[in-house]
């Protein structure tokens, strides 16, 4: 240890046993920010870096009465806060007209897609590659929506999606709806969120321009443009002030959050249900397509969000569009095989849930063995009937046996698997399973009749087990290794 670790000096105690210590360049790593754009900041982050790093950086203080006019983030406070208010009471003195409602909705689809086609898929993902006038597009349309720079915004997904659940996500959905949705934006952060490189960002000559002119850009995209097309247009410039302006970007804001708070809160978990990402229509209607964040989560680097065709995804149909204009390529595609294993490991995990929840019969090692002459002794007392080599109790179906009491007692001490299996009724699956149930020996030497058809009922043909379950499948060596196996 002292070789991969030569500058270490004491480790924190609490941490020695459990997790390796942590070098001071890798400390340095994450306490001051990279030197160079050039060098990824994840560059040399200690593999202890996530349990590390939230045991022992301290967050700031819980909001408290006391604390809370020091601890509000009181420039997002404003824009979230007095947006709305202004827009609404403006709004109740400003006749809407149809052309500026229209208006008011295509720009909130526009703007909403520089946010999700450009700053979540093209610059947070890298999911597709565009052209140079549709970046200058995106990064314009972003800018209309005020949610900080494609830099800033960039790097907070790369570590929400990074740390997703954990303190170090800046929108972390388990400290509840409303921190996920906007709370973390109001108050300031309580944690530095987990690093995250974005040093492909930098390098971006779009990306820095943007960020440069930011201040300029949100004053012409969000306020001059849907003011000015409404006043040259049809001569209404308060209308598109209030509407297209104010109350559009009300809408994109809180359409955007959903993905962070609503996409981690509503609906099913059909690729993986590790973390708090779900999949849900609602969702994706109220978020331009956002909202199959299930998938997004475990196939973060694919254009897509929604697979299906008929499943509702504006920004990949945008995006498409895009390609077959030719100012978008490389569109990536998470292979469909791994897509679908995704789907069936779910698939197979509820489906256990339902095998758990039923009763199966007695495990085969658990029956006593008994031999033909004890079987016909104590099928003098108990109403015993041999099937398939197992000995089996019915004396709680004799009435309740669709072909008659007599058809099972004519039985009763006799090996009666021809008669069973169709010698005199060729039984159901039903009635199969359910005489299974009522085993309760094996008789010794009845493998004659031991056909997998005959001796497993057909609900346990097919059944779900964990690879630990499968004793000898390959995953476990023991059964073969000390000569006990299926065959001892
Ligand atoms: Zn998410
Ligand atoms: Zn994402």
């Amino acid at each position: 240890m002292s070789s991969v670790y030569p500058s270490r000096k004491s480790p924190p105690p609490a941490m020695a046993s459990i997790t390796p210590p942590v070098t001071p360049k890798l400390a340095n790593a994450h306490a001051s920010k990279p030197k160079a754009d050039e060098e990824p900041a994840d560059m040399n982050i200690p593999d202890n870096y996530v349990t590390y790093t939230l045991k022992h950086q301290k967050p700031l203080p819980p909001i408290t009465w006391d604390n809370w006019t020091t601890e509000l983030n009181w420039l997002n406070v404003g824009i979230l806060g007095l947006t709305p208010i202004i827009g609404i009471v403006s709004a109740c003195f400003t006749p809407l007209r149809w052309e500026t409602a229209v208006w008011a909705v295509i720009y909130y689809y526009l703007t909403g897609l520089g946010i999700t086609a450009g700053y979540h898929r093209l610059w947070a993902h890298r999911s597709y590659n565009a052209s140079k006038p549709l970046q200058y597009i995106l990064a314009l349309l972003g800018a209309g929506a005020v949610e900080g720079s494609i830099k800033w915004w960039a790097r907070g997904h790369r570590a929400h999606h990074r740390y997703t659940d954990t303190d170090l996500d800046p929108y972390n959905a388990h400290r509840g709806l409303l921190w996920s949705h906007i709370g973390w934006m109001i108050v300031k952060p309580r944690r530095k969120p987990g690093v995250a490189d974005v040093s492909d960002l930098t390098k971006s000559e779009i990306v820095r321009w943007q960020h440069r002119h930011y201040l300029t850009l949100i004053f012409i995209m969000a306020f001059v443009v849907p003011t000015i097309i409404p006043g040259l247009g049809w001569g209404d410039w308060k209308g598109g002030y209030v509407y297209a302006g104010l109350l559009r970007l009300v809408f994109v804001h809180h359409s955007t959050f959903c993905v962070n708070s609503l996409a981690h809160w509503l609906g099913e978990t059909p690729f993986d249900d590790k973390h708090s990402p779900r999949d849900h229509l609602v969702t994706a209607l109220v978020t331009i397509g956002e909202g199959y964040h299930n998938f997004h989560h475990q196939f973060p680097m694919d254009y897509r969000n929604a697979i299906k065709w008929y499943q509702y995804d504006p920004t990949k149909w945008f995006i498409w569009v895009c390609k077959k204009a030719g100012l978008a390529s490389h569109l990536k595609v998470f292979p469909d095989n791994e897509v679908r294993k995704g789907q069936l490991t779910m698939q197979l995990k509820r489906l256990r849930e339902t095998q758990d929840k039923l009763s199966w019969p007695e495990d085969n090692s658990h029956l006593p063995v008994i031999n033909w002459e004890s079987y016909l002794q104590q099928a003098q007392s108990r109403p015993l009937i041999c099937v398939a080599g197992f000995i089996h109790d019915v004396g709680d179906f004799l009435d309740e046996h669709p072909g008659g009491r007599h058809l099972l007692t004519k039985n009763i001490g006799k090996d009666a698997t021809t008669a069973f299996f169709g010698g005199v009724y060729d039984h159901s699956n039903a009635a199969h399973n359910l005489l299974a149930m009522k085993r309760v020996g094996v008789l010794h030497g009845g493998a004659p009749h031991g056909l997998e058809d005959k001796s497993i009922p057909p609900s346990q043909r097919l059944r779900i087990a964990q690879y630990n379950e499968m004793g000898g499948s390959g995953y476990s060596s023991a059964a073969w290794s000390d000569g006990e196996g299926l065959m001892g």
